[in-house]
């Protein structure tokens, strides 16, 4: 019988996810096929993901905290982060993964050693990625618009600021998980505030693909060299990919099949 997959966001339209899953089920014979569902309430997650009948699923902006609340046994990475992006319907119980840290750490091998780093923002994303850098000796600091969510950050020993009152620093790489740009055509932070940051970066890298935000094109003014999301959304769909199929399919084969998807749109 044909397996179903889905991711869950809300926006979902512009998700590549449908289009990258698909094409490696259709080009390794395997039975499945991958939707995208607008869901606007986070709390109806588990019910609509039993309802649709679904044999797992992606999750992104912004439910990946309460797909983390919906699951029934959380493994690796995300219990520690307490942020799930990917979710395996094992014998009718929902268990939860995180494959975006991972994801984002192949993207930005190609930028060589980095020791510091300024991550916009403090949503789902930047809490799984602070933590895998914190993993790897990575000096972070975390600046977001609102105090509310940087409390997170402040247990993990992160200096972090609000736009209040923010000075730079000297940093290797920018990072911005913020959804600023992703439908909208605003800065991270107050453009004031986004020069000085590029003034002192070395290297920068959006979350958002598929477009190049007001982050990136001030990077682009600035001669700075930048990646948009599209490495991190492939490095994570492979991982995710793997879990769907349960190991059945050969990893190098996925990211084939999955970077042949890029192609197609
Ligand atoms: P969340 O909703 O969990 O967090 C959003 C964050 O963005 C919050 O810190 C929020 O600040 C901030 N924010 C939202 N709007 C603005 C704005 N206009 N100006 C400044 N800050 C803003 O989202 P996620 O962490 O799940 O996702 C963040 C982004 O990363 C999305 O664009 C998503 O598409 C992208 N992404 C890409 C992936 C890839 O594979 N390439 C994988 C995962 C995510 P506040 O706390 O003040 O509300």
């Amino acid at each position: 019988m044909k397996k179903l997959f889905a991711i869950f966001g809300d926006p979902v339209s512009h998700s590549r996810s449908p289009l990258m899953h698909n094409c490696v089920f259709k080009n390794l014979n395997y039975k499945a096929c991958y939707i995208r569902v607008h869901l606007k309430d986070g709390s109806r997650l588990k019910n609509t993901f039993f309802n649709l009948g679904l044999s797992g699923a992606n999750v992104t902006v912004p439910h990946k905290e309460a797909a983390f609340m919906a699951c029934d046994e959380v493994r690796g990475f995300a219990s520690k982060v307490g942020v799930v992006n990917t979710l395996i319907n094992e014998n009718g119980k929902l268990i939860g993964y995180n494959t975006d840290a991972d994801g984002f750490m192949f993207a930005i091998e190609e930028f060589g050693e980095i020791k510091n780093i300024l991550l916009i923002g403090a949503g789902g994303t930047a809490k799984a990625l602070v933590s895998r850098f914190i993993e790897d000796n990575i000096k972070v600091d975390v600046l977001n618009r609102g105090e509310k969510r940087l409390s997170y950050f402040k247990d993990l020993n992160c200096t972090c600021h609000t736009w209040d009152g923010f000075k730079t620093k000297k940093y290797d790489l920018v990072v911005n998980t913020t959804s600023a740009g992703l439908k909208d055509e605003e800065l991270p932070a107050p453009q004031d505030i986004m020069e000085d940051i590029l003034n002192n970066t070395s290297f920068v890298a959006d979350a958002i693909y598929g477009k190049l935000t007001p982050f990136l094109k001030l990077a682009k003014k600035k001669n700075i060299i930048y990646k948009d999301g599209a490495d991190m959304l492939l490095g994570q769909g492979v991982l995710a990919n793997e879990l769907f199929v349960n190991h059945a399919l050969q990893k190098e084969d996925i990211k084939i099949w999955m970077q042949h998807s890029f192609r197609l749109s």
